[in-house]
């Protein structure tokens, strides 16, 4: 099974293989022509005919010019109905390749394609036999992807009885090798890079009062997500009476979660943050509420704020469980201290700094960019889940 980030990217991939845009670049309902045997119409390969709940939704979003919460909900959608695939291999560049299989074949066609490609019975089960060839020829991803490619389109032949003379072959050829080559690219790529602990922080976030928090994700913010983990830290002092107006998002600058609460326990010069959001969306609280944490370097701005640190490296955007506990936890946070939305910062708007990094990237932000820019792309995030 890949990372939440992988099952993002594979997701993208096929909304990208799929999708039709405007002159924009936003995503657009696409009619079917009749000869397709689908539906009238179809939004990114998601057709009216098999998920009409799904493609009227994003139909909907469409049609309201809600471009960028189209575009996330239908990677959403594609990545959990293409999960089925996930347990079939634990090599990711494999499970990619099948996720793309049972986009456009469905399960049962994925799971047929997979195994013809590793010589068993295709029965459309994957049971012990199907299990123990895909262990075997796991061994040589490479391999195993050419098998799955030549499968694949020995199953369009044999099954859907289709071929060059039909109008869809040669889209269909081009799609099988895109999708082909993008599952490669995750061959010998490691899931993640062993990164030193403590290695991002230290640019922006020691200088006596910084680091970063995160979000909640979309309810009402009448409960206040669970917390996985407490690790209190010392880093903190009391925020002398001052009332919380602020939310502070950071990131972190590191993947590495465990890093990250050891800084803001032992680290020097001695920061803290009141929150942390893994990648995997569990939430760490490391400070009360009710006291200042030390995260945004600047002393009374840490008196009237929350910080809220998101697990993340330069250059990775906020993954979908992360969202969801960040969105959560923001939206408890607004209710329960009365913060409206404007109130809702990243760090940038505190002080000079690149926090918080790339999270909101696919909102219009990115490290780097103004205070106006990445406060846009948050609060258009924020939107996007619902706050
Ligand atoms: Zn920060």
């Amino acid at each position: 099974m890949g990372t939440p980030e992988q099952r993002l990217a594979s997701a993208k991939s096929i909304l990208n293989f799929e999708a039709r845009r405007d002159a924009n670049g936003h995503l657009a309902v696409y009619h079917l022509p009749v000869e397709d045997g689908g539906g009238t119409y179809e939004v990114a390969g998601i057709n009216e005919k098999y998920h009409p709940d799904e493609a009227a939704r994003l139909a909907g979003l469409i049609a309201a010019g809600k471009f960028d919460q189209a575009e996330l909900e239908a990677i959403e959608i594609i990545a959990a109905f293409t999960d089925v695939a996930s347990p079939w291999c634990d090599v990711f560049a494999i499970e990619c390749y099948l996720r793309d299989c049972a986009f456009n074949r469905g399960p049962r066609g994925a799971a047929r394609i997979l195994q013809r490609a590793v010589d068993v019975a295709d029965d459309g089960d994957i049971g012990p036999l199907s299990k123990a060839a895909i262990a075997n020829r796991k061994k040589n991803p490479g391999a195993l992807l050419d098998e799955l490619r030549s499968a694949r389109e020995e199953y369009e032949r044999k099954v859907v009885h289709r071929d060059e003379t039909s109008i869809f072959w040669k889209g269909l050829v081009n799609r099988w090798n895109k999708a082909l080559t993008f599952a490669k690219s995750f061959i010998d790529a490691p899931a993640e890079q062993p990164i030193p602990e403590h290695a991002g922080h230290e640019h922006e976030h020691h200088d006596g009062q910084g680091v970063c928090e995160t979000c909640g994700s979309g309810n009402d913010g009448s409960t206040k997500p669970v917390v996985n983990r407490w690790e209190p830290t010392s880093h903190q002092s009391s925020r002398n009476n001052t009332d919380i107006d602020r939310i502070i998002v950071h990131y972190t600058t590191s993947r590495n979660i465990e890093g990250s609460i050891s800084w803001f326990k032992h680290g020097s010069p001695r920061t803290s943050a009141h929150y942390i959001v893994g990648r995997d969306g569990s939430l760490v609280q490391m400070v009360n509420d009710s006291d200042r944490a030390w995260h945004a370097g600047n002393s009374s701005m840490n008196a009237r704020s929350i910080g809220i640190e998101h697990v993340a490296a330069l250059g990775d955007t906020i993954t979908a469980e992360q969202a969801k506990t960040s969105a959560a936890l923001i939206a408890w946070l607004m209710e329960e201290y009365e913060i409206d939305k404007d109130g809702v910062i990243p760090h940038c708007c505190v002080k000079s700094t690149s926090c918080c990094g790339d999270l909101f990237k696919d909102f219009g932000g990115g490290a780097g960019r103004s205070c106006d820019v990445q406060k846009s792309a948050l609060h258009k995030w924020m939107t996007s889940m619902g706050i």
